[in-house]
């Protein structure tokens, strides 16, 4: 419960910080004015002036005496003593004393100084600070009264939106948004049966599979206004400022009907309620205040929401209930052919090479997202300028990919030549490992050339389709693969380097989940002893069982990755030969293909 709380700052606070300059501003700068024009002067002198007849008029007020010489041109100024003879003397000395006041200032400059001076300070200095404050967010209102509108991007109706046909793959979620489209061109035919469109529609999925992309071509498709706002953009430093931005954003949103509203990152602000000290009231002010609106307008007026969220477990059931998101678009990771396609369609905006070869590309380029896929091709782009070339080859392509996957290659990295030789023992290791369980996909290419990534080498596995299952032997075969490297280090120099570290992550996240997940545990059997909290980001686990079972578990994991890693060194011992033979042919080439990682090893 040490969340800090964000001060809440309603306008009468800066009411009374405009109140208290102006007080200030009175109290100590008009006294400072108006006292250059008052000269202070001891009461003897007073009554010296007076008797002198030096004295012009003379003002007596409770606590001071206001005077002139006798030309009207200094006031003077004296506290007053107990003096009873005051008005018989300036009666005598024929000092003209009415109640008139001695001006110290014209009232309109008075008026000026202490009210219209004071004001226009605190605007500029508002202006200023709200300058500051959106030149920090990047941009937005400029105004303080601006604040609460939404500033919701609108795409209006634009020739080169974007069309179902940019986004490759993705074919079931396409097809669950042809309807949308369906009915925003003609809402009619729906109407006269009496169906409505679901007011609202999630797209799920991990970062980068397009959804931002799926719900413009919605918009694109159906030629209509596309507003687009993210989730955080609500979020403001005042209560209720989001509130007051949904509110805007929804009338805007009914105005130009019929459209698309499109809420990226939702999590931002759905997530679930709940009872925490020091709870985000700003947060939840603005859920509800979107909860209120999607309830409040009708079916049929045209306005269709979409929101993207990774976390789609992390919103708010209220949310997600039927009449507000109660669709569910999957956007998942694209499969082979899908990120052939999306590879193809990307690609048609920079200049490929004759011979090349997407499918092959689409094949090593596994688990990319189209982000990624997308990042890919630039990248051989920019290898092709790079190279003097003036189209992407299909090396270029090889190379962008360990590049989006495992970072630059370091051009003057300081690998000794002992370094160098148990690096290359460790890939082919794996390598090894790989090709000899006959259930583990075959090698693409081995380099030990280091990545900017920090990876000193690297082997790249090919799996020829779709898996989209995964035998219990399948996932040991894996585990042994992983340890292979470690095993081949142990094997040819005797010892064990930090190398392997992302390996051991890797197959202990694996034999965990056999164990917690998959049900592959004799002794536990189908219990799931672990739930996935984050399935699109990373797909973290919390455990859900006793201490006792923990420890249980940890044992197991232990022993499972014990006995795989005996089986990998079991392996390389009996194949010795080949691994020394193909561990110096690596050494000496930096890369090798799996063409002839194979030609070596059935020699
Ligand atoms: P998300 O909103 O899911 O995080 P975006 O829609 O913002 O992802 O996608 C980011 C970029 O990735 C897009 O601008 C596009 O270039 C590329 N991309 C992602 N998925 C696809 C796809 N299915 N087809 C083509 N390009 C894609
Ligand atoms: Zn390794």
């Amino acid at each position: 419960m040490n969340e800090v709380k964000t001060p809440k700052k309603p306008m009468m606070f800066y009411y009374g910080i405009f109140l208290a300059v102006i007080i200030l501003f009175n109290a100590i700068v008009m006294p400072l004015l108006s006292n250059m024009r008052v000269k202070e002067v001891d009461y003897s002198t007073f009554i010296s002036m007076t008797v002198n007849g030096e004295i012009g008029k003379v003002e007596i007020q409770d606590n001071k005496i206001l005077f002139t010489d006798k030309n009207e041109e200094n006031v003077y100024e004296t506290g007053t003593i107990y003096d009873p003879m005051l008005t018989e003397r300036l009666i005598k000395y024929n000092v003209d004393f009415t109640g008139e006041i001695i001006e110290e200032m014209s009232p309109i400059l008075s008026i000026l100084l202490s009210w219209i001076l004071p004001m226009a300070l605190m605007v500029g200095l508002g202006q200023l600070v709200m300058k500051k404050f959106t030149d920090k967010a990047g941009g937005g209102n400029s105004m303080m009264f601006n604040m609460g509108k939404s500033n919701a991007k609108i795409y209006v109706k634009s020739s080169s939106g974007i069309k179902f046909s940019d986004v490759a793959g993705e074919d079931e979620a396409k097809e669950n948004l042809t309807e949308v489209v369906d009915y925003l061109h003609n809402p009619d035919k729906y109407k006269a049966i009496g169906a409505s469109m679901p007011k609202g529609i999630l797209l799920v999925g991990p970062p980068g599979t397009g959804k931002t992309m799926l719900a413009k071509a919605v918009a694109g498709e159906a030629n209509v206004p596309f507003f687009s706002i993210s989730g955080s953009e609500f979020v403001e430093m005042f209560v209720g400022m989001g509130a007051s931005k949904v509110r805007d954003l929804f009338k805007q949103a009914k105005e130009k009907a019929p459209c698309i509203v499109f809420i990226d990152e939702i999590d931002a602000i759905g997530k679930k309620r709940d009872n925490h000290i020091g709870g985000n009231d700003e947060r939840e002010q603005t859920l509800n205040q979107l909860l209120t609106e999607m309830d409040g307008f009708e079916g049929n007026t045209g306005v269709i929401i979409l929101a993207a969220t990774n976390r789609p477990e992390s919103l708010d059931p209220a949310l997600t209930r039927p009449g507000r998101f109660d669709r569910r678009v999957p956007v998942e990771l694209p499969d082979l052919k899908g990120r052939e396609e999306i590879l193809k369609v990307h690609a048609k905006k920079i200049c490929v090479g004759p011979n090349v070869d997407f499918s092959a590309i689409a094949r090593m380029a596994s688990g990319a997202s189209g982000a990624e896929l997308s990042n890919i091709v630039n990248e051989a782009a920019l290898r092709a300028v790079r190279r003097g070339s003036k189209a992407a080859m299909q090396a270029d392509f090889e190379e962008s990919i360990e590049v989006v996957i495992a970072g630059y290659q370091k051009k003057n990295s300081l690998l000794t030549d002992k370094e160098k030789m148990i690096v290359a023992y460790h890939e082919i290791g794996h390598a090894l490992v790989a090709a000899m369980q006959t259930n583990s996909a075959p090698v693409q290419k081995i380099t030990i050339v280091p990545r900017t990534s920090g990876a000193l080498g690297y082997t790249m596995q090919v799996d020829e389709g779709n898996h989209y299952l995964m035998s219990k032997e399948e996932i040991e075969n894996k585990i042994a693969t992983y340890t292979g490297g470690r095993a081949a280090e142990q094997l040819a120099v005797g010892s064990v380097s930090t190398g392997a570290a992302n390996d051991i992550e890797q197959a202990t996240r694996l034999a965990r989940a056999m164990i917690t997940r998959y049900g592959m545990s004799d002794e536990f059997g189908m219990v799931a002893l672990e739930t996935v909290t984050n399935q699109y980001l990373g797909g973290d686990a919390s455990l859900a069982c006793s201490a006792e079972t923990q420890t249980e578990i940890d044992r197991q994991v232990v022993a499972l990755i014990k006995k795989q890693y005996d089986k990998a060194m079991a392996i390389l011992t009996e194949n010795k030969q080949k691994l020394d033979k193909l561990a110096q042919y690596l050494y000496e080439k930096e890369t090798i293909t799996g063409e002839e990682f194979m030609n070596i090893l059935n020699a």
